[in-house]
């Protein structure tokens, strides 16, 4: 038995043999060419025979990984009608009387390499994509089938790289995982196998001699083993098997209201951390994004994320929820949750020190251009930002000043965006006391059990040996989120619960009788969640 960790990509667990996927090359042979024109029709015949088969392919693809995923096979098709990409073919061939193929081939070659040497992220991974395109013209050319046939049994691909188009077009029901070796996680082909829930490994260091031994590719952990021992086998079926239960229960809830048997309806959203969430949000059938922790791209990173990296965060999760809404929190930094080029001082009591809003505050530039990249993401869906932390209205009205000094900036820049809800996250017990005043300066509340019970009870949340002492069922804390609630309903907003304790099973039914109108969890917590909602008089 052997085991490799790579990067997880998608979670679940697969067993099954392995098969080395090794791309067929096509062979581009140099060849003279008399009647130039003839060729480059033979290259537009060919062109034109590429871009039916992606509108194929985007069909399929809309179908099975919806339509913002299935852009790719769009994108694709755009780039095989860049005027560039084809002046540079018609040119090879007229100018070097050459094949269409080699054309074809050189002009691919030269745009992947201008592509894979820019900066930006983004514009890297177009490498492979514009290499994807040059490749099935080829085949065309050459007469070659364009499509993945993987093989007749179900089998673990571990290949070098994957084509978004290799792997959308790879048969579902035959298609156990991947592994590859090249491959980022921003890669379309990652965010198909998410969405596709396809257990995923990227960036692993494969073998060859691997092709048709028994593996278990764990997407949990990003672990492929190799030939597992009998108790390996053992744990992984029964990991499988209660993955199989949870997914019985998620095909018959899904699609159902969250509505209870005497017609109350709540909200039940998910919490992420990142875009790399948004596969579970979909496959548990969120109605909504009720908390997006947005300092998990910050601790990701060695510096500040520019305004254009979050914003194409925020985006693609705005994006995938099509519509529905999405609360993005702005940074919630400080406390346990560091990053060194804050150059936040040694504190005596971080969890009472400088974080969050307060961080926010006195460090106006970091804020603005979050703001901003919300600000621009909320053009493309339904967007509503909370800030973390609050305990004053003080803090609101500054809060407002710099919102719209941002809105301000952006009408000049003329750059649209859409109407943002403005929320609170009430995880102090002074927000919660004052809840009914700051209830007239926002349109909602969210509350944050976790601090709120921190606060309320005196309790650090990281202190393990605390753990006893730490009852999120305490009086104090359910009088509290019963508080915030009335103030909320009394002011004309809506109040919601965001903190861990939403997923608590045995507080469902009381926070429906406490009039919540929304709660947000963890993405696997929402179906069963849903179950009990729909179980209650
Ligand atoms: C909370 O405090 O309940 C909350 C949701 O925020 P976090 O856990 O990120 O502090
Ligand atoms: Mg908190």
């Amino acid at each position: 038995m052997e085991k490799y960790s790579g990067k997880k990509i998608c979670s679940g667990v697969a067993i099954g043999k392995i098969k080395f996927y090794v791309k067929e090359e096509n062979q581009v042979i140099r060849k003279k060419i008399i009647n130039l024109e003839d060729e480059i029709s033979r290259y537009e015949t060919a062109k034109n025979k590429a871009i039916e088969e992606l509108g194929k392919l985007y069909q399929k693809a809309v179908k099975e990984v919806g339509e913002v995923n299935a852009q790719i096979f769009d994108i694709h098709s755009m780039m095989l009608e860049d005027d560039d990409y084809n002046e540079s073919v018609y040119n090879l061939i007229r100018t070097q009387s050459v094949n269409a193929e080699y054309a074809v081939a050189i002009t691919g070659d030269n745009f992947a390499q201008i592509f894979g040497n820019m900066e930006d992220e983004y514009f890297k991974a177009r490498s492979i994509d514009v290499k994807d395109i040059s490749e099935r013209v080829i085949s065309i050319l050459n007469g070659v089938a364009t499509n993945t046939k993987i093989s007749d049994e179900a089998v673990i691909i571990v290949a070098e790289d994957l084509a978004p188009s290799e792997t959308v077009q790879m048969d579902k029901e035959k298609l156990l995982a991947f592994v590859t070796r090249l491959g980022s996680a921003n890669s379309h082909t990652a965010i198909l196998a998410r969405m596709m829930t396809i257990p995923a490994i990227v960036d692993m260091d494969i073998k060859e001699e691997w092709d048709g031994q028994t593996a278990i590719v764990d997407g949990y952990s990003g672990t492929l083993i190799i030939s597992p021992d009998e108790d390996t086998l053992d744990k992984y079926v029964r990991i499988q098997q209660e993955d199989i239960e949870k997914r019985t229960l998620l095909e018959t809830l899904k699609g159902k209201e969250d509505i209870t048997l005497s017609g109350q309806k709540i909200n039940l959203y998910a919490n992420i951390g990142n875009s790399t969430d948004l596969a579970s949000v979909l496959q548990n059938d969120a109605s909504g994004i009720g908390l997006f922790r947005s300092e998990f791209l910050f601790l990701e990173k060695d510096d500040f994320p520019t305004e254009e990296e979050q914003f194409k965060v925020y985006k693609q999760v705005v994006e995938t929820l099509a519509g529905k809404k999405v609360i993005i929190r702005t940074l919630d930094i400080g406390a346990d949750k560091q990053a060194a080029y804050f150059k936040l001082d040694k504190e005596e009591n971080p969890a009472m020190g400088y974080r969050a809003i307060r961080i926010c505050l006195t460090r106006p530039e970091i804020f603005k251009t979050q703001l901003r990249a919300i600000y621009r993401a909320s053009a493309y869906g339904t967007v509503s930002i909370m800030y973390p932390m609050i305990i004053s209205i003080k803090e609101v009205h500054k809060i407002k000043i710099i919102v719209e000094e941002v809105k301000a900036e952006l009408d000049k820049d003329k750059i649209p965006y859409g109407a943002v809800e403005q929320g609170i996250m009430i995880e102090t017990p002074a927000a919660a006391i004052i809840s009914d005043i700051l209830a007239k300066e926002v349109d909602f509340f969210s509350i944050g059990t976790n601090d709120l019970t921190q606060y309320t009870l005196a309790i650090d949340r990281q202190n393990a040996k605390l753990d006893d002492f730490y009852d999120s069922h305490h009086e104090a804390v359910l009088r509290l989120i019963q508080l915030v609630i009335d103030n909320a309903h009394n002011a004309g907003i809506w109040a919601g619960i965001c903190g861990e304790l939403g997923a608590d099973l045995t507080l469902t039914q009381r926070f429906l009788e406490m009039g919540m109108d929304e709660i947000s969890v963890s993405p696997g917590c929402i179906l069963p969640i849903r179950k009990i909602i729909r179980e209650i008089e």
